[in-house]
């Protein structure tokens, strides 16, 4: 079988990776690509944009695709999943009314409160008067978010009313062009991050190991929002009990509410959750596709052939297919960023060590790079995620850092206390 992955991130290295270890699979396309999935056996990078759905589709043709994975949200926001669907392919990926869950904040908050699932509570302005009057009714810390996709930048945590006002003035004024024509003001709430992805078939739906990110890019969990610096997973934080809980309480009911509205869900689930201190739960956000970097240490302890499972949402008999099967022990990924990400960086910085920071149990799952000529070069802000695995979290994290220590590149950060509450 032959399998089309859409996306260049760190991500779609780790699915075609994975997909690469099953007999079933005879050939990986990317478009397009990284660096790492261009040195992958079996693997081809072919430049065509992921907003290019007509390039993809002449594509996918072309070369006999049997199944398209859409890995970011934007192609699955913008209808990409339709759009091929009616040019006849197999695509994992919710349409562009289901990767509304993920697009629009206010959509979301709506179907959460529709479906009883327990999030944080929440109004919605399109005008800034009344935003600005709910804020004062309700003081700080609140969160205000962009309805939109904004890559992580349109949710502003305001300490004081002035901050939060500052964030009503950015949106409303056009910050986020469109994304801020809805604007969603949230309770506050503590606790520790989680992150669930559920495969689900749009009838049944079943959560892959829970994982957490570190988002900051400071030690520590300081300074600005990135796209993620690291993460591990099995996440303790999410016991047995709590993912029983979340089955019934969150899973399910998304996607019986999805249905209720006609939407046909065939993808990734991506439950953020925020869970408190005595171990309550709240949704955050749902995402509409794999997580990044949490796909990159959750795949590495599925022993669950990838396409079985894939194959099984996209035909709808996910129901039948026996439990979801893992490996024993722990998962950790540390990423390595250009100096000055998330602000301005520069492209191009040739990368030495990648061969030497791989072992068996050490793999290097390339984000922001691409070949020039021989060598391997810097090409965005998240460059690499050195991975590794361990029989436990202490094992997974010395291999990792033990990892990217051979790693080199010019201006390279990394954060040194990935996994430190699984540690203390
Ligand atoms: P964007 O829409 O800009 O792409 P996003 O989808 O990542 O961003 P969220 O996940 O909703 O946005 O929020 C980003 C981060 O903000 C969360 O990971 C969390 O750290 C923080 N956050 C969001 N909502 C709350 C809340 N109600 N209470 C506390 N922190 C929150």
């Amino acid at each position: 079988m032959k399998v089309l992955v859409v996306g260049n991130g760190g991500r779609e290295h780790a699915l075609a990776w994975k997909l690469l270890q099953s007999q079933q699979i005879e050939r990986v396309f990317c478009t397009p690509g990284n660096g790492g999935t261009a040195t992958l056996e079996r693997c081809e990078n072919l430049p065509v944009a992921v907003d290019d759905f007509e390039g993809i589709a002449k594509l996918a043709q072309k070369e006999n695709i049997s199944l398209v994975i859409v890995g970011p949200e934007v192609p699955l926001s913008q209808g990409i999943t339709d759009y091929l669907q009616a040019q006849g392919l197999m695509v994992f990926g919710p349409n562009k009314m289901g990767a509304q869950i993920e697009a629009s904040k206010a959509w979301a908050k709506a179907l959460m409160q529709e479906a009883g699932i327990p999030t944080a509570k929440a109004a919605v302005f399109t005008e800034i008067k009344a935003a600005k009057s709910y804020l004062k009714s309700q003081g700080v810390p609140i969160v205000v978010k962009a309805d939109g996709l904004a890559a992580g930048k349109g949710v502003i945590v305001a300490q004081t009313i002035v901050e939060a006002e500052a964030a009503l003035d950015a949106i409303f004024g056009g910050q986020f062009g469109s994304a801020g024509n809805f604007v969603v003001i949230e309770e506050f709430l503590l606790g520790q991050e989680v992150s669930v992805l559920a495969l689900t078939d749009g009838l049944t739906i079943r959560p892959l190991l829970p994982a957490q990110d570190h988002k900051r890019i400071g030690e520590g969990d300081t300074g600005e929002n990135t796209g993620g610096m690291g993460a591990y997973a099995p996440a303790p934080v999410a016991t047995p009990g709590m993912m029983a809980r979340l089955q019934t309480e969150v899973l399910e009911p998304a996607i019986a509410a999805l249905r209720k509205k006609g939407i046909d869900y065939r993808g990734v689930l991506y439950a953020g959750l925020m869970v408190a201190p005595d171990g309550e739960f709240k949704v955050l956000e749902f995402n509409c596709r794999f997580g990044d970097p949490e796909t990159q240490v959750i795949l590495p302890l599925l022993d669950t052939p990838l396409e079985e499972l894939i194959l099984a949402c996209v035909q709808q008999r996910l129901g039948d297919m026996p439990p979801i099967a893992w490996k024993n022990g722990a998962s950790a990924t540390v990423v390595a960023a250009s100096g000055g990400y998330p602000g301005d960086y520069t492209n191009g910085k040739v990368i030495t060590g990648l061969q030497e920071s791989e072992t068996a149990d050490t793999k290097v799952f390339h984000a922001g790079t691409k070949l020039q000529g021989l060598e391997v070069v810097s090409d965005g802000g998240r460059v690499l995620n050195v991975t590794a695995i361990g029989e436990d979290f202490k094992q997974a994290l010395d291999r990792a850092y033990a990892g990217i220590a051979k790693v080199q590149f010019e201006g390279m950060y990394y954060r040194r206390d990935i996994g430190y509450r699984v540690l203390s």
